[in-house]
């Protein structure tokens, strides 16, 4: 079938195209995607600074409805809502079995490298050049095949832009807090940079029992947001000293610091900012290959923990669909985190408001 997508034909170009879609294979589902959030990855996928190359259709926040299903599919069915795992665990490799399917083996040879889970595209130009999905969901389309693997199912009073944003910005955001820094109740949190993943990060502090809770950000109107999100208290860090409002605020530094952004600077700054016996949580990654010199004495005279953070360090078959229950419970306030919805066509314009730090998070709606 014929449908338009947004396409990365080289670094930093871009075109909203119309392209084939193949029919799914046996394991393979189509989706009417309805919504796909818009992510930093997908920004720096485009500029060439991650490790997929083009050309690719980009995206993998994603929520739709089932179109179609292959004839070995037996959990999913045409008209199931459903959110875009752009995690597909084998659930047989080292890493699965302990509980790590963040780090699934298979990952590697599939969604990494732009493919299905059997290494093969059913996205080609109209000129039959074969198009990667990008992370095994090219959600940024009118329509997408993925792996049975790759669908959660969700209750259809879900709104699709939430379910889309929770496969991705939310469970990062929230894992963060919840799995990989298991923070105790009545910790001090501190978190810096307030995009998508950030502000859940301030959701996730807030459903642990955080206080304070701590934003740190460059633009006042995301600091707006935070407040919205969770925050008690902010932090312009081109305004202020990041360290002694910390130390003003909770005295010794945070017990946990999370960095959203993964910038030379922040991550250095998240190892610093938190107490004496404190953790620093790096999640952001803003290029593949960055390197940074970090203060080590503080990491050892201070007895500091320093956590990488891989997609929350979540179990997506499991973990998705409890985020599902919370945002429906009440308990994860997740609307205010959509702050502008674009059309397909509109994707420059999206990637542009997220560098100007004018949005929470954009989602495309189709
Ligand atoms: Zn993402
Ligand atoms: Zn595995």
């Amino acid at each position: 079938m014929q449908i338009k997508a947004a396409v990365v034909t080289g670094t930093n170009q871009l075109s909203i195209e119309t392209i084939d879609l193949a029919p799914p294979q046996p394991t393979e589902v189509l989706i009417k995607l309805q919504a796909a959030g818009v992510c930093h990855s997908d920004l720096h996928t485009f500029r060439g600074e991650l490790s997929v190359a083009p050309p690719l259709v980009l995206g993998h926040e994603g929520a739709g409805v089932v179109e179609a299903v292959g004839n070995a599919v037996t959990k999913l069915k045409p008209g199931d809502h459903v959110l875009v795992n752009w995690l597909p665990a084998c659930e047989q490799c080292v890493h699965c079995l302990n509980g790590h399917y963040n780090l699934c083996e298979r990952y590697g040879s599939t969604i990494y490298a732009g493919c299905l889970l059997d290494g093969t595209s059913r996205l080609h130009t109209q000129a039959g050049v074969p198009l990667k999905h990008y992370l095994g969901a090219a959600t940024m389309a009118e329509y997408a095949v993925i792996d049975q693997a790759s669908a959660i199912p969700i209750p259809a009073d879900v709104p699709f832009e939430v379910a889309a944003i929770i496969g991705c910005a939310v469970a990062t955001g929230v894992g963060a807090v919840v799995k990989t820094a298991q923070v105790a109740v009545g910790s001090s949190a501190a978190v810096i940079g307030c995009g998508g993943v950030g502000l859940s990060m301030l959701q996730g502090c807030r459903l642990a029992g955080c206080h304070p809770i701590i934003a740190i950000d460059v633009f006042d109107q995301k600091l707006d947001f935070a407040r919205k999100m969770g925050a008690t208290h902010t932090i312009n860090a081109r305004q202020q000293d990041v360290y002694e409002t910390l130390r003003a605020i909770t005295g010794i530094g945070p017990d946990a610091v999370f960095d959203s952004v993964g910038a030379t600077g922040t991550i250095s700054q998240a190892l610093q900012g938190a107490r004496p016996g404190g953790t620093a949580v790096i999640v952001g990654l803003h290029a593949a290959n960055l390197e940074v010199p970090l203060p080590i004495a503080s990491l050892i005279y201070d007895n500091k923990r320093l956590l990488g953070c891989f997609a929350g360090s979540i179990r997506p078959k499991v973990d998705l669909p409890i985020l599902v229950e919370l945002y429906r419970a009440g308990r994860l306030d997740l609307d205010p985190l959509i702050s502008q919805r674009y059309a397909l066509d509109q994707l420059p314009q999206a990637f542009a408001d997220m560098e100007a730090g004018t949005v929470a998070r954009g989602v495309i709606t189709f």
